[in-house]
């Protein structure tokens, strides 16, 4: 596209009509004096902005006409005819200009690493290919992305008969991140590394012990202590620690910055948790929904790579379920939004549910439900276990010889059928997950019953459409679902280090939450 006799090869348009100072960035075409910007529906005053490509700056994007606006950096706003009216308006935009410079610079290595994070070992040519991006572009960034540390040469691959090529790929030992899981019946600390293998892992239970916030904190405080310890891992040298939590995390309306937790199923009301670690951790903490975090994880890494629409159906002592939809992996895809799935009725005036209501999913197929039911049936056998967790396995395990535990299962199986049958019919997957630390231990048991189930309860048109697998993350997914947070993170400010800022209110390392309205709402699982 020519404009005004110069060549543009990308294009930033501002409009300075209206109430002044709507822009829109990016790399489409749009035509002087006639376009829309996303957010302000005026066309008064449109002007364009050449933008080099990153090849012809080492340091990023400068955006010049005349090849003025200096390296790194600004952008030299092209304004047709005369300045006025507009030249007030002009100075503070340039503002603006100079900070989107900076988000493209900052969005071409997010592109360029988070192909390679998903794709895993790429090519230079497919990189540009899939990118989107000019091949001078991306030889610039993989060249501070390897001086970097980041990625790293991974040998070569064939080139339909040319020289082999060399692959790029992601370097794990770049640096380490912290999961924790913190749930109704333990608290995980997970460690890996940032292509999120697991180094090293703790497990704390605390079932039948007090879950006030301050006690869960010190515990996690000191599982991160142990694992990094034990790993030999410096605290300090960790790219983020990210923390799922069952339930809801919000931005508390009277602090800004400052995150809160509601949690109902550990009664918790608004608990500044991000305020309570933050003294004891020194890298970034962040903070969300562990069905999300935990969804993502199965769009990264686990069964759900590759699927366009997945439901991770989170089973534990409590019930919830994350809609993710997904392109090659997810990390492009929308981040998964939270389900209220266990507080769906699947039987009118049905047991009574913690949450007030009766009949409610969680209330059959929650980790405590199973087992009173077992319990409560003529001919079972007392547990030798002790704990939920630990009486789940022994009833998954007995199942092969206990005719009553099968029974039991195979019940619960049935109700899980009918509950991811009602998801199928409203949400239409093509995947269900069958996930969390319950639905990982009896999974395999219960699946065949499950399926036949959905299957059944499916709309005759959405039959055979959903697969439903059990997870294969196992039981660090949640955990692995965390540690995605600062992965992501990472990934989305191109592969920078996120400074640490503690300070009053901030609640957090420097980062943390959820985006509002991303579909975190008042989990009830664990
Ligand atoms: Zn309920």
């Amino acid at each position: 596209m020519g404009l005004s006799g110069v060549e543009v090869r990308g294009l930033l348009s501002l409009c300075l009509g209206g109430s002044g100072g709507v822009w829109g960035a990016g790399l489409e075409e749009v035509g002087l004096g006639e376009a829309s910007i996303p957010g302000c529906g005026c066309v008064r005053a449109v002007v364009a902005v050449r933008l080099l490509t990153f090849a012809d700056f080492p340091d990023g994007v400068s955006a010049s006409r005349e090849g003025a606006g200096g390296r790194g950096g600004g952008g030299q706003v092209d304004v047709p005819g005369s300045e006025e009216p507009w030249a007030g308006r002009l100075r503070s935009v340039k503002s603006v200009v100079k900070r989107t410079t900076s988000d493209l610079r900052r969005h071409n290595r997010s592109i360029l690493l988070s192909a390679l994070y998903v794709q895993g070992p790429t090519s230079r040519n497919k990189l540009t290919r899939v990118s989107g991006l000019s091949s001078a572009t991306v030889s610039n960034v993989v060249s501070q992305l390897l001086a970097e540390g980041l990625i790293a040469e991974g040998g070569s691959e064939d080139s339909d008969g040319g020289r082999p090529r060399s692959v790029l790929e992601i370097r794990p030992d770049y640096g380490s991140v912290i999961g924790v899981d913190i749930g109704e019946t333990h608290v995980r600390i997970g460690l890996f590394d940032w292509t999120l293998s697991v180094i090293a892992s703790e497990v704390y239970p605390i079932a039948g012990t007090r879950l006030d916030a301050e006690s869960v904190a010190a515990l996690v405080l000191q599982g991160i202590s142990d694992v990094t310890r034990a790993a030999g891992v410096d605290p300090a040298d960790l790219l983020g620690v990210g923390v799922g939590v069952p339930g809801a995390v919000q931005p508390d309306p009277r602090i800004p910055g400052r995150m809160l937790v509601h949690a109902p199923t550990l009664g918790w009301s608004g608990v500044a948790l991000g305020e309570m670690l933050a003294p004891g951790v020194a890298a970034p903490l962040m903070l969300d929904n562990c069905a999300r975090t935990l969804g993502q994880a199965e769009m990264w890494r686990g069964v759900g790579q590759g699927a366009d629409r997945v439901v991770t159906a989170l089973i534990g002592v409590g019930v919830g379920a994350a809609l993710g939809s997904g392109t090659e992996g997810g990390t492009t895809g929308l981040a998964p939004a939270t389900i209220e799935w266990g507080h769906t009725v699947i039987y009118a005036g049905g047991l009574p549910c913690r949450c007030g209501s009766r009949g409610c999913l969680e209330a059959y197929v929650g980790a405590d439900a199973i087992l009173h039911r077992y319990q409560a049936t003529l001919g079972s056998q007392p547990f030798h276990a002790s704990g939920t967790e630990g009486r789940l396995a022994e009833l998954t395990a007995r199942a092969a010889t206990d005719p009553v535990a099968m029974e039991t299962l195979e019940k619960i199986g049935e109700y899980i059928g009918i509950g991811i049958g009602n998801l199928i019919n409203l949400l239409h997957p093509d995947l269900v997950v069958l996930s969390g630390w319950a639905g990982s231990v009896m999974g395999g048991v219960v699946l065949p019953t499950v399926r036949e189930t959905a299957e059944r309860h499916a709309l005759s048109y959405l039959r055979g459409r959903t697969r439903i697998e059990v997870g294969r993350l196992g039981q660090e997914a949640v955990a692995m679902g965390a540690a995605t947070l600062p992965v992501a993170h990472l990934l989305s400010t191109g592969g920078r280090r996120p400074e640490v800022v503690s300070g009053p209110g901030s609640g957090v390392g420097s980062v943390s939450g959820t985006v509002p309205g991303s579909g975190s709402g008042a989990g009830a699982w664990a």
